[in-house]
C-alpha cells in the first residue's frame, strides 16, 4: 500500500484534508530557519498560533476588568472550566457532566485514589503495569504507604513475559485469578509511555469489576492520541495531562474523568474544596460542603485561567479538525512510518511497539541494538528532535495534527543514514 519515495510522500500531503493544520502551529526551527522534523508531540505538543490570542484575551480582560472579568469577561474566569468540558469529553469519548479540567496529572491521581482506593484490611493491593511511569509508580507507592501497607506487599506489577516487551492481557486475566480477591485497584496507563503499546481498556474494566475491583487509567499518552471511548469502558476515573498530545503548554492542567455512576455517590471520600461545592451557594462561604455532582465535585481551587485559554485554544484546534479524522490520518501517517523502518531491513531496529493500529496510539519506540544515547544526539543534530529512553530507544511520535508524510520520510532517511 505505501511506497518508499519523497515523491509518495508529497503526493500523501497533498491529498491530506487535514495538512493545512499544520501552518497552524508554531514549528521549531534550525539555526537558518527551517523547522525541525519535530516527532516528539508525546512528550510536549507544538504551540497552536492561536494560543497566543486566547491567552491575550485574558491579559485583556484582567487588565480591563480587575475582579469584574470573573463575571463580565468575555468567557467570564468564574465558569471558565465549563468552556473546555465539551470537546475535552469528545476527546476522551465521555459524557461532559464526568469530565472536568483541573489540577494537574499526578495531583489528580492522587485526588482520584482518595476516592477510589479504599483499602480493606483483606482487600488492599494495587495492580500497575510494570514500566509504568515513574511518577505514577510514585504515586501508587505512596499511597499504599499512606495507609500503612508495604508496597512490596500492596503492589502487583503486571509484567511483559520474559524475552518480551509488550504486556499480554492472558497474564492480566492470571493476576486476576490468583490475586483478585485482594484486589483494591487497578490503575493502567492507558498507552504506555515507554513501549507505545495500548491496552485493552473496556476489557481491562470489565475484568477488574468481575473481581470486584474499582479501576483507572492513565491517559496521558492516550488523550489527543487514541480514542479510549472511556464512559463505554465503564472505568471508574481517570486522569490525563494536556501538554503532550494536546498541545497546551508546558505544565498546563490536566484532566479527570469520573463515571457518572459515582456523580452522586456520597460515600465515596474525597478531599474537597471550595471549587467543588454548589455553585448556587459557593459565594456564600457559610454553607455545609455540598458536592457538585459529577467531575466537577472533585475540584479544589479557582483554577489558572490563563493556563486554560491554552487549552480552549488548543480543543478549538482539535475540534475543527475533527478528531475521527485525525484518528484516521495517524493510523496512517504511523503505518508509512512503520513501513520505512521496515524497508530499512536493518536487524539491528526492532519496532517494540505493537503492529497493530488498535493496540497503538501513534508512537513507535524503535530499539537499536548496541545504541548509546549518541544516536540520539546524531539525530538531533541532523534536525529531528525525537526521544530517547534507556537503555536503548528512540521514542518517535508523528502528531497527526501538525506532521507530514514528508517528516516521516526525512526522518527515516536521517535514521538509515545514522546507522550506516
Ligand atoms: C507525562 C506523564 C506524567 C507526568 O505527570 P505530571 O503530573 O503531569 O507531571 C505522569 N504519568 C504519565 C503516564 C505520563 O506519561
Amino acid at each position: 500500500m505505501f511506497q518508499n519515495s519523497l515523491e509518495y510522500a508529497k503526493k500523501q500531503d497533498a491529498n491530506d484534508s487535514l495538512a493545512p493544520f499544520r501552518n497552524k502551529f508554531h514549528l521549531p526551527t534550525n539555526s537558518v530557519g527551517e523547522p525541525l522534523i519535530y516527532l516528539c508531540g508525546n512528550s510536549l505538543g507544538l504551540q497552536p498560533k492561536i494560543t497566543s490570542e486566547y491567552i491575550k484575551m485574558v491579559l485583556e480582560d484582567w487588565a480591563n476588568l480587575g475582579v469584574e472579568g470573573h463575571t463580565v469577561a468575555e468567557f467570564p474566569w468564574l465558569p471558565y472550566h465549563e468552556f473546555l468540558t465539551e470537546n475535552m469529553a469528545k476527546i476522551v469519548g465521555a459524557k461532559p457532566s464526568e469530565v472536568v479540567v483541573m489540577n494537574t496529572l499526578t495531583a489528580n491521581l492522587h485526588l482520584m485514589m482518595v476516592s477510589f482506593y479504599q483499602p480493606t484490611k483483606t482487600k488492599y493491593k494495587i495492580v500497575v503495569e510494570s514500566d509504568a511511569f515513574p511518577s505514577d509508580k510514585y504515586a501508587v507507592e505512596s499511597q499504599l504507604n499512606f495507609h500503612g501497607i508495604d508496597p512490596k506487599d500492596g503492589l502487583i506489577l503486571w509484567k511483559p513475559r520474559t524475552g518480551e516487551e509488550l504486556c499480554r492481557f492472558e497474564d492480566l486475566e492470571e493476576i486476576m485469578k490468583t490475586h483478585g480477591n485482594e484486589i483494591a485497584l487497578l490503575m493502567i496507563g492507558s498507552t504506555n509511555y515507554y513501549t507505545g503499546q495500548s491496552f485493552p481498556l473496556k476489557k481491562i474494566t470489565e475484568l477488574g469489576h468481575k473481581y470486584n475491583c474499582l479501576v483507572g487509567f492513565d491517559l496521558a499518552h492516550g488523550a489527543g492520541n487514541i480514542q479510549p471511548n472511556l464512559h463505554d469502558t465503564g472505568a471508574d476515573f481517570a486522569v490525563w495531562c494536556t501538554y503532550k498530545y494536546l498541545n497546551s503548554g508546558p505544565g498546563s492542567l490536566g484532566g479527570c474523568f469520573v463515571h457518572e455512576r459515582h456523580a452522586h455517590n456520597e460515600k465515596l471520600k474525597r478531599f474537597s474544596g471550595w471549587w467543588g461545592h454548589n455553585k448556587k451557594t459557593r459565594f456564600n462561604m457559610r454553607h455545609e460542603f455540598d458536592a457538585l455532582s459529577g467531575a466537577e465535585g472533585w475540584q479544589l481551587s479557582n483554577p489558572p485561567i490563563l493556563s486554560m485559554a491554552a487549552i480552549r485554544a488548543s480543543l478549538d484546534t482539535f475540534a475543527d479538525a475533527g478528531f475521527e479524522n485525525l484518528r484516521k490520518k495517524s493510523e496512517k501517517l504511523t503505518g508509512f512510518l512503520e513501513f520505512l523502518l521496515d524497508e530499512m531491513k536493518n536487524d539491528a531496529i526492532k519496532i517494540i511497539t505493537p503492529r497493530s493500529p488498535e493496540e497503538r496510539g501513534c508512537q513507535l519506540s524503535i530499539q537499536v541494538k548496541n545504541a548509546n544515547k549518541s544516536l540520539h544526539t546524531k539525530l538531533t543534530e541532523a534536525d529531528v528532535i525525537s526521544d530517547w529512553r534507556e537503555p536503548d530507544v528512540i521514542r518517535v511520535a508523528p502528531a497527526p495534527l501538525y506532521n507530514s508524510f514528508e517528516d516521516v520520510f526525512h526522518f527515516a532517511g536521517k535514521l538509515k543514514e545514522i546507522l550506516k
